[in-house]
């Protein structure tokens, strides 16, 4: 299980299979990844191995600057394609099976134990579930808090978690933003710099991102953290805090 995200200024599904190949020791049954494509939420997920996912992604044309990606190790809801993340939500008047994809795209490592209770609520809303995740509920969540501010709505949605989580998520109408958040579960952000243009990644732990960038800060627990091109923030769940944390990795030889 393992999360791998990304903002930059050039096509980052490479970077993202990549690190999930990295991140294959984790163990996994599923895997997915979901990008920013043409003004629309974009994905391939697969049962197979994360080269069956790179061989899709090609197939399926799936590019793009901002995106997340996914290995599952399954504990609500069956190893399937319809399980495996990413997860989109399906707000009220938007046909989860047929029509567009809604707005949000979201990868989680976890479990979260209010999902029952979220999803009755969700469902009341006029939410469809597309799969029998505790995930899932995540993305309708910050769907239903949205209010043109990612980081706004996901700091609101962790507020009403319990349990242990890494979540990743992207907008389709903010496309250079991706906002993470922890609690219980690993995550990292990567600091990059290619050719001059920065770009910000984060994954379940650096050598995710040993072949991208060697500057990493750890964040902690609570911590909720907003990537843009060139720029991040940092924000505890207490409180607006920002930490420069920086811990230098070695690159693999
Ligand atoms: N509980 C989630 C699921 O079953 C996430 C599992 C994981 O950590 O990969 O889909």
């Amino acid at each position: 299980c393992g999360i791998v995200g990304a903002v930059s200024q050039r096509n980052i599904v490479p970077i993202l299979i990549e690190g999930l190949k990295r991140l294959e020791y984790r163990g996994y049954d599923s895997c997915g990844v979901a990008v920013h494509q043409a003004g629309e939420l974009r994905r391939s997920r697969s049962t197979s191995r994360v080269a069956e996912l790179d061989t899709l992604v090609a197939a399926d044309r799936v590019e793009g600057f901002t995106g997340i990606a996914h290995t599952r190790w399954a504990t609500h809801g069956a190893p399937a394609v319809h399980n495996a993340h990413p997860h989109f939500s399906h707000g009220p008047g938007e046909d989860a099976y047929t029509a567009r994809p809604g707005r949000i795209a979201l990868v989680h490592n976890g479990i979260i134990e209010n999902h029952d209770e979220l999803r009755a609520e969700l469902r009341a809303k006029g939410y469809v579930f597309t799969s029998q995740t505790d995930t899932e509920v995540i993305a309708h969540l910050i769907d239903q808090l949205y209010d043109g501010d990612l980081f706004d709505a996901v700091k609101r949605a962790t507020l009403q978690l319990k349990g242990a989580y890494a979540i990743a998520v992207f907008c389709r109408d903010e496309p250079h933003r991706v906002v993470g958040a922890r609690e219980g579960s690993p995550l990292v952000l990567g600091v990059g710099t290619m050719e001059g243009a920065t770009e910000n990644f984060l994954a379940s732990d650096a050598m995710a991102l040993a072949g991208v960038t060697d500057q990493i800060i750890y964040l902690e627990e609570g911590d909720v953290v907003d990537l843009q091109l060139g720029k991040y923030w940092i924000e505890s769940a207490h409180g607006a805090e920002v930490r420069g944390r920086y811990a230098r990795v070695e690159r693999p030889v």
